[in-house]
């Protein structure tokens, strides 16, 4: 028996994401310590001390269910974003609300259109759910922003069967961003046959006055759904807690096809109590900013090509095949994030970490390169 022969035909042809290499797989492989990973874009503060206490106090309720509507959370998203509770759909990350819209809205006869070099996770759910990815070409530099979506290519892909639109902005693992103009043109434009997931995983950290908040168009664009996470600048990636932000309507048919308990009980205290802590985002935005123009300042020092990012990654050009570098970082204890399979085999995509960590990976870098 052949199990790929019973597989979905969609699932036959997928490969699973590829994740950042865990600290303890590196430790196990080396026989070292003290490995500085910069690969997942995670917090290198970590979570809110508010967060911390509240799971120390959740503890002894881990024999209950979560709420599996999330009342709290819904209600100190709500209050915080200004929108309504029924407009909250919250999931096991926001991967996992990729997955609600793909397994709510996309079938073998629809397809899903997003762009070269975006979030891996899109073409992931419109597969596995045997839709077809329409993949559009992403700017060269000849004009926009080098790397970046290209929504004039984007829109000329969109037909009768485009049912889902995925836009990250920033883009991971680019950095790259559309502004207000370009992308308030671009949902002008959408029919409404087509609904636009505008994935802002990054959003706490853009410092750039012309980046949208894609929240402010939700009253008029019904088609739109944004989608944020408590993974990265909150801190949170090994809790998964994530959120879209809809209509009603479109919030319903996604609490269809959710699991009951999608969200733990320790994420939902978590992020409650990460939301408020305004000053732990501060301490947390200005660290990433910070370190941010350090690297980009040390690439340019070293000749070092890299791309502009809004994010807390920097994605770096080091000007051969970035996977001999990569093994070697890691033989230095660095881990950091190969992206051959983004379509960018040169390149290396570097969290910004502690003050610390990121003059770790500058020095091991400059062993690596022989700089
Ligand atoms: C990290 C990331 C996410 C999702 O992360 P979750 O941990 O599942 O919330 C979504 N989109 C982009 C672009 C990301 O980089």
């Amino acid at each position: 028996m052949n199990p790929e022969q019973l597989a979905a035909q969609g699932v036959r042809k997928l490969t699973p994401y590829l994740p950042g290499k865990p600290i303890g797989e590196l430790e196990r492989e080396l026989g070292i310590s003290n490995i500085v990973k910069l690969a997942s874009n995670e917090n290198p503060l970590g979570p809110s001390p508010k967060a911390l206490a509240a799971i120390q106090s959740a503890l002894n309720e881990l024999q209950l269910y979560p709420d599996g509507g999330g009342f709290d959370l819904k209600a100190a998203l709500a209050a915080k974003l200004n929108v309504g509770v029924a407009q909250i759909t919250l999931g096991n990350g926001s991967n996992d609300v990729l997955e609600l819209v793909a397994r709510a809205f996309l079938s073998v006869e629809t397809s899903a259109l997003f762009s070269q070099h975006a979030f891996a996770v899109y073409p992931i759910v419109t597969q596995a759910i045997g839709a077809t990815a329409c993949i559009a070409k992403a700017h060269d530099g000849t004009r926009g922003m080098r790397y970046g979506h290209d929504l004039e290519a984007m829109a000329s892909l969109i037909d009768g069967k485009t049912r889902v639109i995925f836009i990250a902005n920033p883009n991971n693992p680019t950095g790259t961003f559309l502004n207000r103009q370009e992308l308030g043109g671009f949902l002008r434009i959408v029919p409404d046959t087509a609904l636009v997931v505008v994935d802002e995983a990054y959003f706490e950290y853009v410092n750039e006055p012309n980046y949208p908040n894609a929240l402010e168009w939700l009253d008029e664009f019904p088609n739109l759904i944004v989608t944020r996470t408590f993974s990265k600048a909150y801190g949170l990636a090994g809790l998964r807690v994530g959120y879209a932000i809809s209509s009603p309507g479109i919030a319903d048919l996604l609490n269809r096809v959710r699991q009951p308990f999608n969200v733990n009980s320790l994420a939902l205290v978590a992020a409650v109590e990460a939301l408020s802590d305004g000053e732990h985002l501060k301490r947390t935005i200005e660290l990433n900013l910070k370190g941010l123009s350090m690297l980009e300042e040390a690439m340019g020092n070293r000749g070092l090509g890299y791309i502009p990012s809004l994010g807390n990654f920097l994605t770096i050009d080091v000007g051969r095949n970035a996977s001999p570098v990569y093994e070697a970082l890691l033989r230095e204890g660095v881990i950091v994030r190969p992206i051959a399979n983004y379509g960018l085999p040169d390149h290396l995509r570097v969290t910004v970490g502690t003050e610390s960590q990121n003059q770790t990976f500058l020095a091991a870098l400059d062993r690596v390169l022989g700089l």
